[in-house]
């Protein structure tokens, strides 16, 4: 009998080992790792090439893992602009898959893999699911999609390679996940949170009870979503909800993971490389202080990443994790600098928004952001569904909602918003990642 499966609280899954590495080997890793990757992408990334030339850098020069900050950034508009194949260091006869992102305007950003960039992937996602309590005998429904994003692939690989029976659903038909979950018995679900949400309404509306079914854990990303959401999620379906973080760019989902300590995410940093980076100056900042996430791939050999400027706005967190691995964390990433909405010349996050809704009772976590401009100014309104007994309820109850929630909106943002209560499913729920804000501004 496996030990593993017997005893998975207390037993540490093998798969985890690499996490608990003592910081001096870990350090010593990455070091040779970084030196190597930017000796791979100088021979075969003209771009990154010609960017050392500008700085009068060679490989050479990167003698510590501190002289990373003398290495150039890269961007997602370095990407676009070398579409498809032009930050490739690998030829074409080595390379085993490609993905792409969806490109909501113009081309999409392309991503390749070697054979070892696969299994590099892998096992950092069997050690994600590992460290949440996952282990073979799991079954894990991937419901993120399949197909050039790297979310289902991704995870399926990850469930496959920790040994769980995976049942590949896919994206989208609510009804028949549901129905899957049940049937099948499914431990564990890996989606986007928004769309899981929409699953728990839809399975009260089939009159299931999610926290009758043996499904005991969530893993959840490819967004950003709020403590306040993780608690209702745990609450309505009586499971354990964790944070993955992951990005295309990079690799996919599996760049870091929450442990069971919930403390903030665990980068697997022999294999990716984690900075803060004041988003203006580029600066590096000490750990705890916030600015913008910038990774370097370490043992990536199709797409090496120098310094990948991120957008997500998160910081290292100081301290080490109650759970014993050197892994440094960062905070759970609330918002991405894209995000930032600039209303009458006050910055505003939907993340805020997001927060101040869910933590007043009546409300539901279904919201949207409409902005629009009046005579030349920018409104912001807020629409949030309430729960269906405000509705039936006397009609003070649903103004004293509007007004505790004017007054939570006004405090956070600093700015005066228009808050509309809206029934339970007026706004449009979303297959995979939701779509908080509606521009309504035409120039
Ligand atoms: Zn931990």
């Amino acid at each position: 009998m496996n030990s593993v499966l017997e005893n998975p609280t207390t037993t540490r899954h093998p798969a985890s080992e690499l996490d608990y590495m003592p910081l001096r080997e870990l350090r010593a890793v990455q070091l040779r790792r970084l030196q190597a990757t930017v000796t791979r992408a100088w021979q075969n990334v003209k771009l990154f090439r010609e960017r050392m030339d500008e700085r009068g850098l060679t490989p050479a020069d990167i003698a510590s893992l501190d002289d990373i900050a003398r290495l150039p950034f890269t961007t997602k508009a370095d990407l676009r602009d070398t579409y498809p194949y032009g930050l490739f260091a690998s030829p074409m006869k080595d390379i085993v898959r490609l993905h792409a992102s969806s490109g909501t305007t113009g081309k999409p950003i392309v991503v390749a893999y070697t054979q070892q960039d696969i299994e590099v992937w892998t096992s950092v996602l069997v050690r994600c699911f590992a460290g949440c309590g996952l282990h073979r005998g799991d079954i894990m429904q991937i419901a993120y999609g399949y197909g050039l994003f790297t979310g289902g692939l991704g995870a399926h690989y990850g469930a496959e390679g920790l040994g769980a029976a995976v049942v590949p659903a896919s994206g989208g038909h609510a009804d028949r996940q549901i129905m899957l979950m049940k049937d099948f018995g499914v431990t564990a679900m890996c989606c986007t949170p928004t769309y899981f949400l929409h699953l728990i309404d839809r399975a009260a509306e089939m009159g299931i009870d999610l926290r009758e079914l043996p499904l005991r854990a969530g893993i959840f990303g490819a967004e950003p979503w709020t403590q306040s959401m993780r608690e209702h999620i745990e609450r309505m379906s009586g499971i354990e909800a964790f944070d993955i973080y992951g990005l295309s760019e990079i690799i996919g989902p599996g760049v870091g993971c929450e442990c069971r300590q919930h403390d903030g995410l665990h980068i697997f940093e022999d294999h990716f490389y984690p900075e803060i980076v004041d988003p203006e100056t580029g600066a590096v900042l000490p750990h705890g202080c916030e600015g913008e996430l910038v990774l370097t791939t370490l043992s990536k050999q199709a797409m090496p990443m120098i310094r990948y400027r991120t957008r997500d706005i998160t910081m290292l967190l100081p301290e080490p994790c109650a759970c014993g691995r050197t892994l440094r964390r960062i905070a759970r990433i609330g918002r991405r600098s894209d995000d930032m909405l600039i209303i009458r010349g006050v910055n505003v996050f939907p993340s805020q928004i997001e927060t101040a809704l869910l933590q007043t009772e009546g409300t539901l976590p279904h919201y949207q952001i409409v902005l629009s401009r009046v005579q030349g100014l920018d409104q912001l309104e807020v629409q949030v569904e309430v729960t269906p007994h405000m509705f039936n309820d006397k009609i003070g109850a649903l103004q004293e909602l509007h007004a505790k929630l004017q007054n939570s909106l006004d405090r956070v943002l600093g700015i005066r918003v228009r808050v509309s209560l809206v029934e339970a499913h007026t706004i449009e729920r979303s297959e995979g990642k939701a779509k908080r804000v509606i521009d309504r501004r035409t120039s």
